[in-house]
């Protein structure tokens, strides 16, 4: 999944962007409205963290716009404000979420997934396919009923697939989400992640199979 953070503060920006990148978020990180344009041009984000004092605006002016333009992406905002008001106000714009400063940082990793969750059934919070499971609000990856370790990464990536399974998943959109524009894509990055993945489920026994879709992507299989 791949955020953007939009914070001023750099001090608070390095702290949530690490925090996030720990979970296995892929975070981009500007400072102001006009950098965010920029930046959604060229990136489709699954979440904006949104700060509402910045330097060149107000945070709820790009959240109006995007509203306006009927752009559902999910908006958090996250703010020093916290009078009723603010939240009241942000709320009213088409923020989806609010959170005050201070906050911890597991609130506000579960709130993002809360949001990223929302939009639908494929979304569910259960994904399973043969005897692999995983649960997406607890991060926790089960073959046959046992809990298997795995980096965020592996874990993000396997999320993907197991969402369409049986479906190649073509390979920008897996690059987009896990990788950042600072932890930028080297060419074989991608390869590197799927055959840890890979190497991690047959160790563990799943009867599942990731087939490479050569130039195109990859796919998922369930057992026959
Ligand atoms: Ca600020």
């Amino acid at each position: 999944m791949r955020l953007l953070l939009i914070e001023d503060s750099k001090r608070l920006a390095s702290l949530i962007r690490d925090g996030l990148q720990d979970q296995g978020f892929a975070v981009d990180w500007c400072e102001t409205l006009n950098e965010v344009k920029l930046l959604r041009q060229l990136v489709q984000y699954d979440l904006l963290l949104l700060d509402l004092g910045l330097p060149d605006g107000d945070g709820l002016s790009l959240v109006r716009s995007m509203r306006r333009r009927e752009d559902t992406t999910p908006i958090l905002i996250i703010t020093a404000h916290g009078e009723l008001d603010d939240r009241v106000v942000g709320l009213d714009a088409g923020a989806d979420d609010y959170l005050c400063k201070p906050f911890q940082l597991p609130e506000l990793v579960s709130r993002c997934r809360a949001l990223l969750r929302r939009p639908g059934a494929s979304l569910s919070t259960v994904l399973s396919a043969g005897n692999v499971l995983f649960d997406s609000s607890t991060r926790a990856l089960l073959v046959s009923g046992n809990l298997v370790d795995a980096t965020a990464r592996e874990i993000n990536l396997l999320e993907h697939l197991l969402r369409r399974t049986g479906q190649v998943v073509p390979r920008p959109v897996l690059e987009n989400s896990l990788y950042s524009m600072e932890n930028a894509v080297t060419p074989n990055a991608l390869e590197a992640s799927v055959s840890r993945l890979r190497k991690r489920l047959k160790m563990a026994a799943a009867n599942v199979q990731i087939r490479t879709v050569h130039g195109v992507g990859y796919v998922l299989f369930e057992p026959k």
